[in-house]
C-alpha cells in the first residue's frame, strides 16, 4: 500500500520534507530547512529513514523551505537522483551559494548543514532538470510536472501509476504581474492532494489594493526627501516589485532605483526565462523585445564605495537589498545606516518568521543590535525611521486554496505548510470538495488507498462513439464531460456506463 510520511512542514510553515513510498519507489517531495532556526533545528526530522535507499527527490521549487536540506541529504548518503525544472536549477545554484556564505559568515562550523561539496554534487550529478509536461517515466510511474505559479520554475508535481494519481502542489502561487497563473483542468479528481494551505483562514487585499498603497508610502517618503529601503526577497519578489515600480514609474519622483546583491543573480534568471512568463511578458519581450524588469532608473550596485557613497549623500533613492526578513546581508546593512532618520521609509514586503529582525520590527521592536557586515561589529541601532508593511505574496490566499481545492475534487486531501488553525479553517471551507481530510503533524505517517490492480485485459474502456467505431482509453482516466448540460470530469468506466451503443 503506498504511503506518506510526513518530516517537515506538518502544522508548520518550513522544512517542507515528505516521503512517498509508491510501486517500490521511495520519494521525497522536497527538502527544505526553516529559515528562521540554526543548525540540527533547522533541518526535517529524517530520523529512521534509510537515506541510502532513497530513489529520488522531487523538488517544486527553488525556496530554501523546500530545498535547502538537500545537500544535507547527500552528507549522509544520499545518491539518488533530484528532479526539477530548468529555471529552479538554474535559482538553486544561487540561493545555495548564498546559503552557503551566510552559514560560513554566521554559524559556527560545527553547526553548518552542508559544504560546497554536497551543494556541487547536487547541482552537477544529481540534479535531473526537466520541464513542464515532459513526462517521464519511472517503471510504470509517470510523473508529469504542472505549473504552480508561485516562482520562476515552480511546480505541482502529478504522480500516476494504472490510473491512481497523487498531485503534490508545493506552493501554490497568487495572481501575480508577471507569472503564469496554475490551471486545474489537467489533473482533476486525483486520488490523493498534498495541498499547502500557508495563507488558509486569512485573504489580503488585492493585488492592485496593496501595489497603490505601496507606490503611494513611497511616493510621500522620497517627496519629503527621504530614502526608501525594501528588504527584498531575491526570488520572485524582485521582479514582481520591479514590475510595479516600472509600470507606474510616471507616478513617482524620478529618482534613482538601486538593486543590491543576489537580487541581480536573480533577475538575470528571471531574464532567461521570459519565455516561462505570462503571455503579456512574453509577447513583450518576443515582439517588441520589452524587459518586464529594467527601465532608465534601475541602477545595480558595484561596488562598496558606492554602497557607502550613497549615505553620505542627501538626495532621496530607493534600495533594493536581500534578505527579505533582514535575516542578513545588505539589508541588514542599509538598516544600520538609514534607521536612525526619521525622514526614511523601510518598506518590509511580504510575510515575517518570528525570530527574524524583519518579523520584530513589524511588531514594534525598535532597538536591536545589528552586525555591520563590512565592519563585522555589532551595531546598537535606534529605529527612528518609518516602518510599513505590504503584503504582496507568492502564495495563493485563502479563497484562492478554497477554488483551487474546489476545482481539483481529490479522493483524499492532506493539508499541509501552514500553521494548525489555518489549515483547520482551511479543511472547514472545503469539507465538500474531498472525500477525506487529514491534517498530518511532523512524524506522521498517512496510508493511501491500494492503487487498482488491473489484469492486463481490464487496463481499458472502450467506448462506442459511432457505428463500428469505439474509443479506447485507459481505464481510471479522468475526462472533462459535459453530462446533463454541466462541465464535469468523470473517470472512463463511469462515462461507460451512461454511453449507450449506437
Ligand atoms: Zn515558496
Ligand atoms: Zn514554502
Amino acid at each position: 500500500m503506498p504511503h506518506l510520511k510526513v518530516f517537515g512542514g506538518g502544522r508548520e510553515i518550513g522544512r517542507t520534507c515528505l516521503q512517498l513510498d509508491i510501486n517500490q519507489h521511495h520519494f521525497l517531495l522536497d527538502c527544505g530547512i526553516d529559515p528562521a532556526s540554526r543548525g540540527l533545528a533547522a533541518l526535517p526530522n529524517l530520523l529512521g529513514t534509510r537515506i541510502d535507499q532513497l530513489d529520488a527527490v522531487f523538488v517544486s521549487h527553488a525556496h530554501l523551505d523546500h530545498t535547502g536540506a538537500i545537500p544535507n541529504l547527500v552528507k549522509l548518503g544520499f545518491r539518488g537522483k533530484v528532479f526539477m525544472t530548468l529555471p529552479t536549477l538554474a535559482l538553486l545554484n544561487l540561493l545555495w551559494q548564498d546559503e552557503l556564505s551566510l552559514m560560513e559568515r554566521e554559524w559556527p562550523k560545527e553547526e553548518r548543514l552542508w559544504s560546497s561539496k554536497e551543494m556541487h554534487k547536487v547541482l552537477m550529478k544529481l540534479a535531473e532538470p526537466t520541464t513542464y509536461h515532459e513526462v517521464f517515466k519511472l517503471d510504470s510511474l509517470k510523473v508529469d510536472f504542472h505549473n504552480a505559479g508561485h516562482i520562476l520554475g515552480s511546480t505541482m508535481t502529478e504522480f500516476s501509476h494504472n490510473g491512481y494519481r497523487i498531485v503534490f502542489s508545493g506552493d501554490l502561487g497568487t495572481s501575480s504581474n508577471h507569472l503564469r497563473y496554475w490551471r486545474t483542468e489537467d489533473f482533476a479528481y486525483p486520488d490523493v492532494l498534498i495541498c499547502e494551505g500557508t495563507y488558509g483562514g486569512r485573504n489580503r487585499k488585492s493585488r492592485e489594493e496593496v501595489a497603490r498603497d505601496f507606490l503611494e508610502s513611497i511616493r510621500i517618503t522620497l517627496e519629503e526627501g527621504g530614502k526608501v529601503l525594501v528588504p527584498m526577497f531575491a526570488v520572485g519578489k524582485t521582479q514582481e516589485i520591479l514590475k510595479i515600480l516600472k509600470d507606474s514609474w510616471n507616478k513617482l519622483p524620478n529618482v534613482d532605483v538601486y538593486l543590491e546583491g543576489m537580487s541581480i543573480d536573480t533577475l538575470r534568471v528571471y531574464e532567461q526565462f521570459l519565455i516561462y512568463m505570462d503571455d503579456r511578458v512574453r509577447r513583450g519581450y518576443l515582439f517588441n523585445n520589452i524587459n518586464p524588469f529594467r527601465w532608465g532608473a534601475l541602477r545595480l550596485f558595484r561596488s562598496i564605495s558606492e554602497r557607502k557613497h550613497l549615505h553620505t549623500r542627501d538626495s532621496p533613492c530607493i534600495i533594493m537589498a536581500p534578505s527579505g526578513m533582514l535575516r542578513g546581508g545588505w539589508s541588514v546593512w542599509h538598516t544600520i545606516k538609514m534607521a536612525p532618520s526619521e525622514k526614511n521609509l523601510i518598506a518590509i514586503c511580504g510575510h515575517m518568521e518570528e525570530g527574524t529582525t524583519g518579523y520584530d520590527l513589524l511588531n514594534g521592536r525598535r532597538e536591536f543590535q545589528l552586525r555591520d557586515m563590512l565592519t563585522k561589529e555589532m551595531m546598537d541601532v535606534n529605529v527612528r525611521c518609518k516602518v510599513s508593511h505590504f503584503d504582496i505574496s507568492a502564495h495563493a490566499m485563502h479563497n484562492e486554496l478554497c477554488n483551487y481545492i474546489s476545482r481539483v475534487k481529490p479522493g483524499k486531501l492532506v493539508l499541509i505548510h501552514g500553521k494548525e488553525e489555518g489549515l483547520k479553517s482551511l479543511a472547514e471551507s472545503v469539507r465538500q470538495h474531498a472525500g477525506e481530510i487529514v491534517i498530518p503533524s511532523n512524524g506522521d505517517r498517512i496510508d493511501l488507498e491500494q492503487p487498482p490492480q488491473y489484469a492486463e485485459s481490464e487496463r481499458n474502456v472502450e467506448l462506442p462513439i459511432a457505428q463500428n467505431t469505439s474509443l479506447v482509453l485507459p481505464k481510471s482516466l479522468s475526462i472533462r464531460v459535459k453530462h446533463l448540460g454541466k462541465d464535469r470530469y468523470m473517470k472512463t468506466e463511469d462515462i461507460r456506463s451512461l454511453v449507450k451503443s449506437p
